[in-house]
């Protein structure tokens, strides 16, 4: 599952390359948009809300699609070779005089009215990385279940948009509690939902979701992806286990002394 700051990126890619230019060629590889022909319209805009990807048009149209486990958007110039997978993986192209956007393996494409957005976003928590960011809000909406697990609180995207599993894991460690820490039991919960306001905006033009500053490939995080390395803060062995239950279950890291059990 991408991190929001990811979807943030390519929805800026995207529109860099389709704003504003009249779409030449589309084409829907999926049974239900398979009449389907964007051709002639113009894209407005491509916006992300939290991790889903918005690319509008002048006919009061979205196209809205997800990316899940390992969807994506590719741009090429026209012309040049396509890459980002067999071709049987691909579900969408839109394409302009100059660019085509390919979109590899989404599980999630449609073609709604772009005043009906609201029925595909509409249960979203503040984005993150959105214009009308609420940090007020999004500490409403996660304090409100005060027995859930801080780890599982910042993965809901009903709570907050934009945070995935390397930033729920990184947060934790940065508050110096357990991923399975009740959200009522974490001291200072307003600072968690800033840090990671923080953290998403300052990764936002680059890959990697570095939360130690360090952008090196191999000293980005803290704990994600550590398991059994020494821990940065102090040396002792990053530890891995599951936290909630099939098939929500998702993989944390911690380090046993930075985030002791009490
Ligand atoms: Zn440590």
């Amino acid at each position: 599952m991408p991190e929001g700051d990811t979807i943030w990126l390519a929805a800026k890619r995207m529109h860099d390359a389709l704003a504003g230019r009249v779409l030449v060629q589309t084409d829907f590889r999926v049974p239900q948009l398979a009449t389907t022909d964007l051709t002639g319209q113009t894209v407005t805009e491509v916006v992300s809300r939290g991790k889903h990807l918005l690319t509008r048009t002048d006919a009061g149209l979205t196209v809205h699609s997800h990316f899940r486990m390992d969807g994506t958007w590719h741009l090429y110039r026209v012309g040049s070779h396509w890459s980002g997978g067999p071709a049987w993986q691909v579900r969408a192209v839109l394409a302009n005089a100059e660019w085509q956007a390919v979109g590899y393996r989404l599980p999630v494409l449609e073609v709604i009215r772009t005043d009906a957005e609201d029925d595909v976003v509409g249960h979203l928590g503040p984005d993150l990385l959105g214009p009308d960011w609420d940090a007020e809000e999004a500490l409403r909406r996660i304090a409100a279940d005060p027995a859930r697990p801080l780890g599982l609180a910042l993965l809901d995207q009903r709570n907050l948009a934009g945070v995935g599993n390397v930033y729920a894991n990184e947060l934790s460690f940065l508050a110096r509690v357990p991923p399975w820490r009740p959200v009522g039991e974490v001291p200072r919960l307003e600072k968690v939902v800033d840090t990671a306001h923080r953290l998403l905006t300052l990764n936002r033009l680059r890959t990697g979701h570095v939360t130690t500053g360090d952008t090196r490939a191999d000293r980005r995080n803290w704990v994600y992806g550590r398991a059994r390395q020494p821990c940065r803060r102090c040396g002792t062995r990053i530890q891995t286990s599951s936290l909630g239950t099939p098939p929500q279950d998702r993989v944390v890291y911690w380090c046993p002394a930075c985030q002791p059990e009490q």
